[in-house]
């Protein structure tokens, strides 16, 4: 691979509070190594359309407890085709960008691959809400949108409480249970319905909200998860059921937004420098992730073929200490 001397950093897909911590990271990190770092903005739209600046050590002041993400985010449907990519090629010759870092997730990853098979050595950094990426125990982002859930819960507990109602709390999530079954078992949710396991109406919610009315609870917590959805109507069929009155509340994009916390903060600066790392050692098509509370890197092929699910210990122990 050809000496690396300026990269590029996009952020792409779904933004996640963090993502602005690993852009100064790789900012800081680039420029510590020698490096010249470019900014794309608006993830591979920016990337196709020339949308890029050089960024310095001032670019990422004032950003690191920001959400969002100063680069902006974007899902391009261009990029995806041929003639995007090599559109996208052409554009990182034309600006000089020898390699790119690429925070976002797997759709993401998936595109920072077809760079690399066309000769743009890429590495991806895990950053999405739903710590949905096969590779990495952990996403950025997972720990302040589970806060910012926890925070939402508790609130709609006090209420839930005073009324004897039951919530319905509809968390995000499309394909991936995870934000539910920890916001679940940190809110004491009764019920938890996630994507990764079906479930049946009577079994799963009825009985634990009945049996614990028995047992003198005063209010119930259903968690779904988005990719289940029918928060409403699911309230509704839940008190037609059991007699008691039930309301729900679509969490939506709350959970995205809001200042990282300290965990996301730290793994993101601890990703970006990564992603330098490798890049200015010439090493490219790689996925960085957490394993064992260590940061590791895989090849970006082999972390889009792996494979992970909820842990069902959890989805155990979240039942056993609803009683
Ligand atoms: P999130 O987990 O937040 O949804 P993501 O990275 O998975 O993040 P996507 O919308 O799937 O979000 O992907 C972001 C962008 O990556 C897409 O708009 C597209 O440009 C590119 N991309 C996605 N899938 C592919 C693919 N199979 N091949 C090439 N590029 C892709």
């Amino acid at each position: 691979m050809a000496e690396i001397k300026t990269i590029g950093v996009l952020t792409s897909g779904g933004d996640a509070p963090g993502m602005n911590a690993a852009i100064r990271a790789v900012v800081r990190a680039g420029i510590h190594y020698g490096l010249k770092v470019m900014g794309i903005r608006k993830g591979y739209n920016g990337l196709i359309n020339g949308d890029i600046f050089e960024m310095n050590l001032r670019s990422v002041s004032d950003i690191l407890h920001r959400g969002g993400t100063i680069l902006q985010t974007a899902r391009s449907a261009e990029f995806a085709t041929e003639a995007g990519l090599n559109k996208a090629v052409t554009i990182t010759k034309i600006f000089g960008i020898d390699g790119i870092v690429v925070i976002g997730g797997d759709g993401s990853f998936r595109g920072a691959r077809d760079l690399s098979n066309l000769g743009v050595p890429t590495v991806g950094i895990p950053g999405t809400i739903d710590n949905d990426i096969a590779c990495s125990d952990y996403t950025i982002g997972f720990d302040t949108a589970l806060n910012t859930v926890k925070d939402a819960i508790d609130k709609i507990r006090d209420t839930a409480t005073s009324h004897e109602r039951c919530s319905v709390i509809e968390v995000m999530g499309r394909h991936a249970g995870y934000i539910a079954i920890h916001a679940g078992i940190a809110t004491g949710a009764e019920a938890i319905i996630i994507p990764e396991k079906e479930f049946d109406f009577h079994r799963d919610i009825i009985k634990p909200i009945i049996e614990g009315k028995h047992r003198g609870k005063k209010h119930d917590i259903v968690i779904l998860a988005e990719g289940i959805g029918g928060a409403v109507e699911m309230a509704k069929k839940i008190q037609a059921e059991t007699g008691i009155e039930a309301r729900a509340t679509i969490l939506g994009h709350i959970q995205r937004g809001g200042s990282p916390t300290v965990m996301d903060r730290v793994i993101a600066s601890q990703m970006g420098a990564k992603a330098v790392q490798l890049l200015k050692d010439g090493i490219g098509n790689r996925v960085i992730a957490m394993k064992d509370n260590k940061i590791v890197d895989f090849d970006i092929v082999e972390a889009l073929n792996m494979t992970k699910t909820v842990d069902q210990d959890m989805v155990e122990l979240a039942k056993i200490l609803a009683m």
